[in-house]
């Protein structure tokens, strides 16, 4: 650490963190960037990503960092005789991919770095305090303790987010455990189609998913409220022997997913802005965090870049921009809380009436307000889906 005062420390180098570490270096601010783990990646993920993600990302695809092309979706009803399909052709979305994660947050560290931040790997930030006008950070690496000091705090440090600890009230704030095996000599039904696997039998609150890697490999998760993970999962497993009899695990991973929504307030008038995980960026009926966390570092990033060298910015300006992006996230929350209270039969009666855009609608919080009319010409969902969705 040569330098130790920056316009802008960046805490945490997940996509949220990368891409502010890049668009506030682009400002012509000086940047570092902080990453308690060794390497980019650790934490596990389901590694699936919209066309639109890379897009936001300004990443063009690439086989340096996609190892699979996603067509569609298929969702299970509790009764696995019913599954709505999502086909991303026919909704007008461009196609997914399955990254390999660690590559693809290496690209984008590429593309900070080229853009002139600084990144540390193996410097874990301690605790941080302002005084004088400057944030000042205990940041442990290698062993040894050094203090950096910066005028703008961009808190991209996850779940358990000491920025968020130190700077704002994460009243709200959920997760779910999330137990995640890598599969290899899985026979997958289509290796181009991820499938998920919902109802209060199989993972109760939450959804299994099967995510292939190729032909034969696979991320297979499963997501859980109130109960413990893995025991679902090794159950989901053994119910599919036509997929994972012959299949074997390699990797065995788990984190926690904010399903809450977004935290009340992600500026802080000193100089902090909050992005993706520690600010509750996710859309909470899916678990996707990674296009959310990227919008949201990509326009905190450029805000606190321009906020330390040109000063007098209005740091709101950060919320204003990701207003879309809020009203998805609580869409998606509100659909979440919707759904947690139907039973499995009521499920399947879903299953019979949603189409593929009816459940990307509710999912991702695109328009809830046009499958809330659709439920209310159905008796038995009208009052408790369809009003409450047009309510919403
Ligand atoms: C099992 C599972 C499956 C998932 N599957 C998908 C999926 O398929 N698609 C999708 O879009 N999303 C998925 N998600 C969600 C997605 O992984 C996250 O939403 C996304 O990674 C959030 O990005 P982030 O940058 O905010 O945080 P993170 O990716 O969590 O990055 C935070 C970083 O901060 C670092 N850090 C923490 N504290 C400190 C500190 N004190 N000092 C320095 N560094 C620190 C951490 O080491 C970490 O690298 C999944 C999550 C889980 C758990």
């Amino acid at each position: 650490m040569s330098q130790e005062t920056f316009d802008v420390a960046v805490v945490g180098a997940g996509p949220a963190g990368l891409m502010a570490a890049r668009k506030a270096a682009q400002t012509g601010a000086e940047v570092l960037l902080l990453e308690k783990e060794r390497s980019l990646g650790a934490k596990v993920c389901g590694e699936a990503v919209s066309g639109s993600t890379l897009a936001d990302a300004e990443i063009d695809p690439s086989p340096r960092f996609i190892c699979n092309r996603v067509k569609g979706i298929m969702v299970y009803a509790p009764n696995e005789e019913k599954k709505v399909e999502i086909y991303s052709e026919e909704l007008g979305f461009s196609e997914g991919f399955l990254l390999e994660k660690k590559l693809f947050l290496q690209e984008l560290a590429c593309q900070a770095v080229q853009q002139g931040a600084e990144i540390l790997v193996g410097a874990t930030v301690l605790d941080v305090e302002k005084n004088q006008g400057l944030f000042r950070l205990k940041v442990k690496r290698l062993g040894e303790t050094g203090e950096i000091k910066c005028k703008m705090l961009v808190g991209c440090d996850g779940v358990t987010s000491l920025v968020a600890k130190k700077f704002f009230s994460r009243e709200g704030y959920e997760v779910i455990p999330c137990v995640q095996y890598k599969m290899v000599n899985c026979r997958l039904d289509d290796p181009h189609v991820l499938e998920t696997y919902v109802g209060h039998e199989v993972a109760p609150l939450g959804y299994a998913w099967i995510f292939p890697k190729s032909e034969s490999s696979a991320n297979v998760g499963i997501g859980v409220r109130g109960a413990p993970a893995k025991p679902y999962l090794d159950k989901f497993i053994a119910a599919h022997p036509a997929k994972f009899e012959k299949a074997r695990v390699v990797e065995i991973q788990a984190a926690p997913v904010p399903v809450g929504g977004q935290i009340g307030r992600v500026v802080h008038g000193e100089g902090v802005l909050l992005c993706g995980d520690a600010a509750g960026q996710v859309i909470p009926l899916t678990g996707g965090g990674i296009h959310t966390s990227i919008v949201a570092g990509k326009i905190a990033g450029e805000v606190a870049g321009r906020a330390a060298v040109q000063g007098d910015v209005d740091l709101e300006e950060y919320p204003r921009r990701y207003a879309y992006w809020s009203r998805r996230i609580a869409n998606s929350l509100l659909s979440l809380k919707l759904i947690e209270k139907l039973g499995d039969s009521e499920l399947n009666q879903l299953a019979e009436i949603l189409t593929g855009e009816d459940i990307v609608n509710l999912a991702s919080g695109f328009n809830i307000e046009k499958v809330g009319k659709k439920l209310q010409s159905h008796p038995e969902f009208a009052a408790r889906l369809g009003e409450a969705l047009l309510s919403g």
